[in-house]
């Protein structure tokens, strides 16, 4: 039996942000929801109340897109701002968040449920990243001169900031998700109305109080966590929310598209996914596996683009499935503060009953259900590293994802036919190839439906990389060049010199 110990007591700073009075953050300043409602943060690791959040209402949105719009007043502090002022206090948000990283971390693992190691180097690492990178935007964002073909006539193109902009985000990277959406907002210059998850809302408001010090112009960025019904269906109505960007379900994401269409608001939608993973019998077999055991068991599987279909080729399928138990045996389970943890509970019990039911479901159909590790005791809503092999393509739990540490195993036996079955599904977030074969890697790369995937190896992200779905799984795109042309309109301008 393994046994984990925990280091230290939690920070101050962020003993203190548990303990604050329930808030949201508008117009630069702590308030709390008019309607005066609350909910409990809960440990997942524990199952405990650690902190009570604010939940925003309608009037409270009111009240943060009035703040968020008064920005875009043509002699307002923000809009009168040059572009490299702008990078800077980009640039010292990252910083700010790099100055606080242990202290994110940790809060990371109290309100998400992840492991220390991980949300240090990857979510608060990453979200550090992307406002650096973005700094380096607002200084870049330019228009063009237009060769039209009318004398005495000077046409040029200027790109402006789209409007407010409404942010609905999952709880599952909630700061590394603010990087992901404020960043390339903030550096068009668009004003933000911020729905954070009500399962996870503390980084994101502590997040906002930094962004205020670094020189943020009060209403620019504003934080309302809540209720999706509630606050997320108000912003999305909202007339004075001209960009929509949603990171979540693919159900939720259809409700909001079809609602922003009544005022033909612009919408970034990225969703769910169920990513196929093909490793090929030329590929570096312990490589293979051992990657894409951490694609599927980090966060305990709650990442969108976890690579939750592997197919593998028929003639290494069983020692597959014995090296990805094997991995899944070596981890250690428990809370994400104590040392030594590699895996983490499930985000709230209702999510530990859904992947429960869908694992339930698959042994009920027929399927080998194989499970490692041991799960600590106590009231965490822990669920072990689970490989599901003997299934077909047609079943639930291959079809649909799961969003928990569940990975489906199917064999195969060449790559077109491999590629037709990986592409036969709602979704297309991300996909991967192990193969020794420079032509293989070529070949699916090609044919493979999704918008990123990877060789040889799984789920790296870069702030200079876009990152978004094919199908089901949304469009538009967060990160790299290409997410700041969902913030920005571009105008033309026609002077007649007569
Ligand atoms: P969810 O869709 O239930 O909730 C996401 C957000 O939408 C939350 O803030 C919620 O309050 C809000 N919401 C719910 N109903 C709403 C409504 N009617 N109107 C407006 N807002 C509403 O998703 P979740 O359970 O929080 O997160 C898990 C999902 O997120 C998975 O499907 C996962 O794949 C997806 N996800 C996708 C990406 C990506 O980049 N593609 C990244 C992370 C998570």
């Amino acid at each position: 039996m393994s046994t984990t110990t925990r280091a230290h007591g939690l920070a101050p700073v962020v003993a203190s942000r548990l303990a604050a009075a329930p808030h949201l953050f508008i117009d630069g300043e702590r308030r709390e929801a008019l309607s005066s409602r609350t909910q409990p943060v809960i440990d997942p690791g524990t199952g405990t109340q650690i902190a009570t959040t604010a939940c925003a209402g309608p009037a409270d949105i009111d009240a943060a897109v009035a703040a968020a719009v008064r920005n875009l007043d043509p002699a307002s502090e923000w809009r009168r701002m040059t572009p490299l002022e702008r990078g800077r206090i980009l640039s010292r948000i990252g910083e700010a968040i790099y100055a606080h990283a242990d202290q994110f971390a940790e809060l990371e693992v109290l309100d998400g449920g992840k492991v220390r190691g991980a949300a240090r180097a990857i979510d608060v690492e990453f979200a550090a990243r992307t406002f650096l990178y973005f700094a380096g935007w607002p200084s870049k964002i330019q228009g063009t001169t237009v060769p039209v073909s009318h004398p005495g006539i000077h046409v040029r193109t200027e790109r402006e900031p789209v409007g407010v902009a409404g942010m609905i985000t999952a709880w599952n990277f909630p700061l590394l998700l603010c990087g992901w959406k404020m960043a390339p907002a903030l550096a068009a210059g668009c004003p933000v109305v911020f729905k954070a998850s009500e399962e996870t809302p503390l980084s994101a408001l502590w997040l906002a109080e930094l962004a205020s010090e670094a020189g943020l112009p009060d209403g620019v960025l504003n934080v309302v966590p809540g209720h999706g019904a509630e606050a997320g269906a108000a912003l999305v109505s909202h007339p004075d929310v001209r960009k929509l960007s949603f990171t979540g379900s693919t159900a939720v994401g259809r409700q909001i598209a079809r609602s922003a269409a009544d005022l033909v608001k612009r919408v970034t939608l990225e969703l769910g996914g169920k990513s196929a993973n093909i490793i090929f019998p030329d590929a570096d077999l312990d490589a293979a596996v051992a990657g894409s055991a951490g694609g599927i068991f980090w966060h305990s599987g709650q990442t969108c683009s976890a690579p939750s279909r592997l197919f593998v080729h028929r003639d290494i399928h069983d020692e597959v499935v014995e090296k990805l138990l094997s991995e899944a045996a070596a981890l250690t389970i428990g809370h994400g503060l104590d040392e030594g943890v590699d895996f983490g509970p499930l985000v709230s019990q209702r999510q530990l009953e859904r992947v429960r039911g869908y694992v339930e479901r698959a042994a009920a159909d027929g399927a080998k259900v194989h499970q490692a590790g041991e799960l600590p005791p106590g009231g965490g809503f822990f669920f072990p590293p689970t490989v599901i092999a003997g299934v077909t393509d047609e079943m639930e739990c291959v079809r649909e994802e799961i969003f928990g540490p569940v990975v489906v195993v199917l064999p195969f036996d060449d790559a077109d036919e491999v590629a037709r079955r990986a592409n036969a599904s709602d979704y297309g977030l991300a996909a991967g190839v192990w193969t020794g074969s420079v032509a293989t890697e070529h070949a699916m790369t090609r044919a493979l439906r999704a918008g990123t995937v990877y060789v040889n190896g799984w789920g790296l992200t870069d702030p200079a990389a876009p990152f978004g779905g094919f199908a089901q799984s949304g469009y538009g795109r967060d990160l790299g060049p290409d997410s700041l042309d969902g913030y920005l309109e571009t105008k033309s301008v026609w002077t007649f010199h007569g």
